[in-house]
């Protein structure tokens, strides 16, 4: 019964919420009445109780072993979104700061970053991509970053362009960094980072639940005048229970960490099908240029979101509905960018990527 279900999953391409692993879908479904050991669901059960600080601390254990996160930073399990960080950042960082935050401005997503930094104090923005409708990243090496800045902010992956930074940026000032996109998809130097956080919804989970990984030293720097669920670090005190946390977002992020690590074998693995899997789609880009107009430029390509149009609007229709029939959903782009978006997260199977190569190659041989 159980995997007639799953039988008749389709393809999901969606940029989030987005795929799941299946063995954590079935690992729910089996758990979801009645957790081991607690007699009750993770739904209903205290935050307080042993059985959930388990989970939590199991939750945590995980993303530390898969990161090789040291002592040095903090896990935190926040809510509101990777958009309630856009504010909680600069609160927390650049209030009250003498110098202003630099943001790189790379996408949508960094755009929005930069709004509601805006609005807490001094921001540089030492790169827009706008002119050229965010289809490429700059060279780090050559921004005019200051080493004194509160922060400099970037996003790693910007979802709704598809353009990614492929390495670790080298900064002199404390280092943000917008993961929602791509969180988990490759092995980190986490020292390089002062502050990563991640939505859960696109690459780590399902929605609820936001992981920010703060370097200890930057929770000094929190206002105790803060709106108490504003403050890090009134969060890092608390152990992110200083209200009710999203007990099940929490146990399914912390499903799918043991899944990263126990069935795929941890970040560098993943990595490695994650541009086995973004190859094929972007090959079949490079085969048919005039046909499939990718948005991003090839240096800059995400291995997360596969971005590209058509020169009719009949084609992308035909496409959509082309796809769907062959059990592919959710590749319709974002309105910003228009065309096609195949979110190719880290739980896409390989055969979904596949299948969707397949049909591109048919579906130009056919129309092109
Ligand atoms: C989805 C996304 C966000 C917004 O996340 P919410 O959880 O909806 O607030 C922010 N940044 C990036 C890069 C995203 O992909």
């Amino acid at each position: 019964m159980a995997s007639q279900v799953a039988q008749s999953r389709i393809y999901n391409f969606s940029a989030g919420p987005a795929v799941m692993p299946v063995e954590v879908l079935q690992r729910i479904q089996e758990e979801i009445v009645c957790l081991p050991g607690a007699g009750a669901s993770i739904l209903e059960i205290s935050h307080r109780s042993q059985e959930f600080i388990a989970i939590h601390e199991h939750a945590k254990e995980r993303l530390r072993r898969l990161l090789k996160l040291k002592d040095s930073h903090e896990v935190l399990f926040l809510q509101g979104g990777a958009r309630l960080q856009f504010s909680m950042i600069p609160m927390n960082l650049l209030r009250g700061n003498p110098q202003a935050a630099q943001y790189i401005v790379t996408g949508s997503w960094g755009k929005s970053a930069l709004e509601e930094a805006r609005k807490e104090g001094a921001v540089e923005v030492v790169f827009d991509g706008k002119s050229t409708n965010y289809d490429r990243l700059p060279e780090v090496k050559g921004l005019a970053l200051n080493a004194e800045a509160a922060y400099v902010h970037v996003t790693s992956n910007e979802t709704i362009q598809g353009i990614q930074f492929a390495e670790d940026l080298e900064v002199a000032a404390p280092l943000v960094c917008d993961s929602s996109s791509d969180f988990l998809y490759r092995p980190y130097d986490m020292e390089k980072y002062d502050l990563m956080y991640a939505c859960a919804q696109k690459n780590a989970g399902p929605a609820g639940v936001t992981v920010v990984l703060i370097r200890k030293q930057l929770l000094e720097k929190s206002a105790d005048d803060l709106p108490g669920y504003l403050s890090y670090k009134n969060h890092a005190e608390a152990d992110s229970m200083w209200n009710t946390p999203p007990t099940f977002a929490v146990y399914a992020l912390g499903l799918v960490a043991e899944w990263l690590e126990e069935s795929i074998g941890g970040l560098e693995n993943m990595y490695a099908i994650n541009r086995q899997k973004a190859s094929l789609l972007y090959s079949v880009l490079d085969e048919y240029p005039d046909f499939y107009i990718g948005h991003a430029q090839t240096k800059d390509r995400s291995l997360m979101n596969v971005t590209f149009r058509f020169a009719t609007e009949a084609a992308e229709k035909g496409f959509l509905l082309g796809a769907r029939e062959n059990g592919m959903d959710s590749l319709k782009g974002h309105r910003s960018v228009g065309g096609i978006r195949a979110s190719i997260y880290n739980a896409m199977p390989i055969d979904g990527v596949q299948a969707l190569a397949q049909f591109m190659k048919d579906f130009a041989q056919k129309n092109a």
